[in-house]
């Protein structure tokens, strides 16, 4: 008796696979993201892993460099299909982990030029990459490339911080300031802006109105306390219409009860289930790139963090457009 779906199974052979449980122990095998095939180029691929093991644009605690090792360390244990959702991702886009980017870790500005070069040749092929980070200095050089090729994007951005600051100690690339980098060099459309669990303490109470006078909206934490993220994620998603659109996700969006292995913990964030319906309400969103930065392993003894952070990317992955879904999908 067929089971609903099954006849697309025979399309899979098409398209890499990640290494089952089955094949090969959970902890052992490939270090690539999802135990994918590592590639050398994105020649041919639909979507393509990159990690960006940096930490120098960072202000308190470090430890981000480790982190795409340790999401991809995380992410052993990522079967292929969404069993909400449904989404199949492996039966319809060539997935594969391209490595990382070999930054230049004495010297930051150097790194942000070799990033935004490497993701420039990238973006030669019609590719989306999904970025394993890295502080969120990363999203700047990022961003460059990907408006290169697409034009100003519409951006989500969900962060405790709102990364506006116009300088760091004098320095104008640090992680706290890529979000004004991106409007002052037009990478990104601020009327299509939204960043979402902002919070903590400011230097001033008008910290955030600098976002909210681009056009960007603001959607503090606050305002996300106690309910679903669902009805926002969908106001986005109306909003964002079918113009390219970013998703740059801080992990330390997330309460610190959940992901304390991060350099810049704020108090009252958000929960991974909300993390989850934001990701998931991205779906119909034409998505052309997307990262998930600030995890710090050494700050992250159990893991967790970058359990959800290798999670997370992979429900950013169910998400792209061109992912197939099986019978039965839900929402
Ligand atoms: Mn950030
Ligand atoms: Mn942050």
């Amino acid at each position: 008796m067929p089971v609903a779906g099954i006849a697309m199974s025979d399309s899979t052979d098409k398209f890499p696979q990640p290494l089952g449980g089955n094949d090969m122990p959970r902890f052992a095998g490939p270090g690539t993201m999802m135990r994918l095939p590592a590639v050398e180029t994105a020649e041919g691929m639909d979507v393509v892993f990159i990690g960006i093991p940096l930490d120098v644009g960072t202000s308190n605690r470090p430890g981000t460099r480790f982190g795409p090792k340790q999401i991809r360390a995380e992410s052993v244990m990522l079967r292929p299909y969404n069993m909400w959702t449904r989404a199949a991702p492996f039966d319809s886009l060539r997935v594969g982990d391209l490595g990382d980017v070999p930054i230049n870790t004495f010297d930051l500005k150097d790194a942000v030029a070799r990033i935004t070069d490497f993701y420039d040749k990238v973006l030669e092929h019609d590719v989306i990459p999904l970025t394993l980070g890295g502080d969120h200095t990363l999203s700047l050089p990022v961003l460059r490339a990907i408006a290169g090729k697409h034009g100003p994007v519409g951006l989500i951005h969900v962060d405790a911080h709102a990364d506006i600051n116009e300088h760091m100690f004098g320095e104008s690339i640090a992680h706290g300031t890529p979000f004004r980098r991106a409007v002052e060099e037009g990478l990104i459309d601020p009327h299509r802006t939204w960043q979402i669990g902002l919070r903590g303490t400011g230097y001033t109470a008008e910290d955030f109105d600098w976002s909210r006078d681009q056009g960007f909206t603001v959607v503090q934490a606050e305002e996300l306390w106690h309910q679903s993220a669902a009805p926002l994620i969908e106001r986005i998603r109306a909003a964002m219409g079918d113009g390219p659109v970013y998703l740059t996700f801080d992990i330390d969006s997330l309460d610190p009860g959940f992901a304390p292995g991060t350099g810049t913990p704020e108090i009252g964030g958000l929960t991974p289930i909300q993390a989850i319906e934001i990701i998931r309400g991205c779906r119909g969103l034409n998505l052309v790139g997307a990262d998930l930065v600030e995890v710090s392993p050494p700050y992250d003894p159990q893991g967790n963090t970058a359990l959800l952070a290798a999670n997370l990317i992979y429900e950013m992955l169910c998400v792209l457009p061109g992912v197939a879904y099986r019978d039965g999908a839900g929402s």
